[in-house]
């Protein structure tokens, strides 16, 4: 999937409230644990070993992303 597909789906997702619009102070860098993992961002698996980026959003609401997309919702998102 292209970059450019991605922002594409990360801004249909932030307009149906699906991903939440504003990026918030809590990520950290980690490495998949779990083959089923998926990105919140581009839908696909992050397989096991692999690194992942887990932000914490408003309340508990907890999404893993692959670095490069975490990278997209934060630039769409305004992140500084
Ligand atoms: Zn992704």
């Amino acid at each position: 999937m292209s970059q450019e597909a991605i922002s594409d789906l990360i801004r249909v997702k932030i307009d149906r409230g699906d991903l939440p619009s504003s990026w918030p102070d809590k990520t950290w860098g980690s490495v998949s644990e779990n083959a089923g993992t998926t990105c919140a961002a581009c839908g696909l698996p992050i397989p096991e070993g692999f690194g992942l980026v887990e932000v914490e959003f408003s309340g508990s609401d907890l999404r893993t992303f692959h670095p490069a997309c975490a990278h997209l919702v934060a630039a769409i998102c305004g992140a500084p």
